[in-house]
C-alpha cells in the first residue's frame, strides 16, 4: 500500500446575470476538508437566497463533522443533505411569507489523502445532488456530466419522450422535480467516480448550461494550460454573452496527486 496525498486547486465564480435583480445562487467549499457545494435557490422575492445560502451553511457544518461512528463518503454527504432539507423546510414553516421556498444542491467530496493499493491511479470522488444544479468532469478531450438531472424535461429524454434537443428548448425547462425544503423527506441521488491526476471537476447551477451547450463548456475548461480562476470568469462571462438570463455560479476542483 502506498500513501498518496491529494492537492486540489479550487477557482469559484458568480455572477447575478444580465436580466435578474438578485443573485439566489449560494455555494460554499472546504478545500482542506474536500468539500465543495453549489445551490440554486427560488421562492420569489429574499425567498430562494435565504434558501440556498441555509442550505450551504447548513450542509458544510454537517459534512465537516467528525463522527463518534466512520461513515462512508456517501452516508456522510446524503445526512448534510437531510440537514439542510430539514433547515430550509423548517425555516419555512416557520416563516409562512417564505412558503414555497426551496433550492436546488450539488456537492462533492474528495479525499485528501488516501492509501492506495501499488497498480490503482484513482482517486474516489463522491457526488451527491438534488434538482437540476450539475457536476461536470473535464479529462483531457473529454468533458462529462456527472449528475441526472432532476427536471420534468430531463425525465422526459430519459423515458425517450423528448429530445436533448427539444428539451433544451422547452418553456418547462427550468421546472425541477426535487428541491431541498419543497418536502419533509428528500431524495438525494449519491455515487462515486473515479478522479484521475489532472482532472477538473466543474459544479455549476443552470445558469451556466441555460444558453450555453455542453461543447462549448467543454471548449473553455479543455483549454490548454488554463488557469483555474481564468476558466471560472470565462465561463461566467461565456453565460453573460449568451444572453444571461439567469444567475450563474461555477465552483471549479483540479485534482493533482
Ligand atoms: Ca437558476
Amino acid at each position: 500500500m502506498k500513501h498518496k496525498k491529494i492537492h486540489l486547486d479550487v477557482a469559484t465564480a458568480t455572477d447575478v446575470g444580465l436580466v435578474r435583480q438578485q443573485n439566489e445562487d449560494s455555494f460554499g467549499f472546504d478545500a482542506a476538508a474536500g468539500l465543495f457545494i453549489v445551490c440554486d435557490g427560488m421562492g420569489g422575492a429574499a425567498a430562494g437566497d435565504i434558501a440556498s445560502k441555509l442550505a450551504v451553511d447548513t450542509f458544510m457544518i454537517h459534512a465537516r463533522q467528525e463522527r463518534l461512528i466512520p461513515a462512508t463518503a456517501e452516508q456522510r454527504l446524503e445526512e448534510a443533505i437531510y440537514a439542510a432539507n430539514d433547515a430550509v423546510y423548517g425555516y419555512a414553516i416557520d416563516n409562512p411569507r417564505l412558503r414555497g421556498m426551496g433550492t436546488t444542491l450539488v456537492s462533492m467530496f474528495v479525499p485528501k489523502d488516501l492509501e492506495l493499493d501499488r497498480n490503482a491511479c484513482d482517486v474516489p470522488v463522491t457526488i451527491a445532488h438534488v434538482g437540476d444544479s450539475r457536476c461536470y468532469r473535464s479529462r483531457g478531450e473529454d468533458f462529462d456530466l456527472l449528475t441526472d438531472d432532476h427536471s420534468l424535461v430531463a425525465e422526459q429524454v430519459r423515458l425517450g419522450e423528448m429530445t436533448e434537443e427539444e428539451a433544451a428548448m422547452h418553456p418547462m425547462r427550468n421546472v425541477i422535480t426535487r428541491a431541498i425544503g419543497a418536502v419533509p423527506d428528500v431524495e438525494v441521488d449519491v455515487h462515486v467516480q473515479c478522479a484521475r491526476n489532472g482532472d477538473t471537476f466543474l459544479l455549476c447551477s443552470d445558469g451556466l448550461v441555460r444558453d450555453l451547450n455542453d461543447q462549448q463548456i467543454a471548449r473553455i475548461l479543455g483549454t490548454r494550460g488554463i488557469n483555474l480562476d481564468v476558466a471560472a470568469k470565462a465561463l461566467i462571462d461565456a453565460a453573460n454573452n449568451a444572453g444571461g438570463g439567469d444567475n450563474t455560479t461555477v465552483v471549479l476542483v483540479r485534482v493533482r496527486f
